[in-house]
């Protein structure tokens, strides 16, 4: 390219071209950390719980709101086991803000019904509920573990899993042959397979010695006893998910990919995570966010709106006397979430001029939304100017990224409801190819370049 070009022109490189061989094998011991809370992280109870473990191997305790804090100190606080909030206190009082960076630990999935259980012709099955926006037809036919946890009467939770151990056997939603599906295949993509079909196979042997209907279900029944000592009702106070059971992977000839489920967006939530654990006496205090339910809205208690984010920042606020909305008008955050690559062989739902491509780095998106931006936090030309800033000083290779051809479709983020507390908010996330799908795809380099955005966000003033 020119000179002139190079200096007039918005251009993008791809990473393999910008990065040494130095910083190159720091994105692969990256993506091997990555790969591995990713495997286990199946839901968002074990994403929060395998987070818990990490930061308090690295020096973070239970926030205790009647012991004072002091600059350096690490300190974290689990939101009924299913959302996390982490801070680091920095040497500037809280007037002046915090650094936040806040990314979701839910992922599509199927949930069990509270009356799950049940027969028929002689083979048990679950009912489910799906969680999230999902592609129902990509559910089927596919290997499930069943993980989650009961809570019985007596005030006990029995963790269930079954799929952890490579020995457990995998559950399984059917779906038709292709020879008697001529009728379900004239059905549009979305209507093939109905909700109500998402019903899992769970086992075919009826229990010996006894009669009558339901021997199947009983036999399922008594296995699940033996093991977990819950009985039927039991399910009504259970939280038991259907997931993938697909091992996390390296893609591509050349290694350069990474598949798995739930990228969506526990790779944005690694990210932060890595980057709060390095960081060490900040000038302005850290805040890293691992919340639930963004998939169905962020309502609840777990949820982005829920008001158990003021609680934890109010404790964080009242130890320093300070009010906890003049900590908020001062603080910045990024909402990390991930967005849609580039498909080369789907391009027609994407503007290729203002889409993120694999491979490109973290992308960075001034608004989300649908329909005229409809749901939107749209980010302001400084806070777009901000973020510029603090990702080149961070050394950090991005790209610009909309969701999509405008009318194609759209999806939105936590990012509207820290706007709406007052806090200055940019989107910025991993690209991801087959996004919601049971195996989605992202590539290493630019999940290295997530978190080292999330570490530049920590570090900035
Ligand atoms: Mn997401
Ligand atoms: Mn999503």
């Amino acid at each position: 390219m020119s000179e002139l070009k190079d200096k007039l022109f918005y251009t993008q490189k791809h990473i393999h071209d910008v990065i040494d061989e130095a910083e190159r094998k720091l994105s692969e011991e990256y993506c091997a950390r990555y790969m591995d809370y990713l495997q286990k992280a199946r839901t968002e109870r074990l994403a929060c719980s395998e987070a818990i473990a990490l930061a308090e191997s690295r020096g973070f305790r239970r926030l205790d709101r009647n012991a004072p804090l002091k600059a350096g100190d690490k300190v974290y606080r689990a939101i009924q086991g299913k959302m996390l909030l982490l801070a680091v206190l920095g040497a500037d009082s809280l007037e002046k803000g915090v650094n936040l960076c806040a990314a979701h630990i839910d992922s599509p999935r199927l949930d069990l019904k509270q009356v799950p259980l049940y027969e028929d012709h002689e083979i048990a099955y679950l009912k489910t509920h799906y969680y999230g926006g999902i592609r129902k037809y990509q559910w089927v036919t596919i290997p499930l573990e069943l993980r989650g946890v009961a809570a019985l009467k007596s005030g006990e939770t029995v963790e269930i899993n079954i799929g952890a151990d490579p020995g457990d056997p995998v559950v399984y939603v059917s779906d038709l042959l292709p020879h008697l599906a001529a009728k379900q295949s004239e059905q549009p993509l979305g209507k093939a397979i109905p909700a109500e079909k998402l019903n899992i196979i769970v086992g075919s042997c009826p229990l010996k010695g006894e009669e009558g209907a339901d021997r199947v279900k009983l036999g399922v029944m008594k296995l699940l006893n033996e093991k977990y000592g819950i009985t039927e009702e039991d399910f009504l106070s259970a939280e038991i998910e259907a997931v993938p059971s697909i091992p996390v992977r390296e893609a591509g000839l050349d290694r350069s990919l990474i598949a798995g489920y739930g990228q969506d967006d526990r790779v944005c939530a690694f990210a932060e995570l890595q980057a709060i654990l390095e960081v060490e006496a900040p000038a302005k205090t850290a805040v890293c966010i691992l919340a639930d339910k963004e998939e169905i809205g962020s309502v609840g208690v777990t949820g982005m709106i829920s008001e158990a984010f003021e609680c934890f920042m109010g404790d964080l606020c009242d130890s320093q006397g300070v009010k906890l909305s003049h900590c908020f008008e001062n603080s910045f955050c990024v909402s990390a979430d991930v967005t849609a690559a580039f498909d080369p062989t789907w391009p027609e739902v994407s503007e290729l001029r203002n889409t993120s491509k694999l491979n490109y780095g973290v992308a960075i998106s001034k608004f989300t939304g649908r329909g005229g931006k409809s749901g939107s936090n749209d980010a302001s030309a400084e806070t777009m100017g901000r973020i510029r800033r603090i990702l080149s000083e961070g050394g950090v290779v991005w790209q610009y990224a909309e969701l999509g051809k405008v009318d194609e479709g759209g999806g939105g983020t936590v990012a509207c409801y820290m706007g709406n507390r007052g806090i200055t908010t940019v989107d910025a996330g991993t690209p991801v190819l087959a996004m919601h799908s049971p195996y989605e795809l992202t590539a290493k380099y630019d999940c290295y370049m997530t978190y080292k955005a999330m570490k530049a966000v920590y570090a900035s003033k």
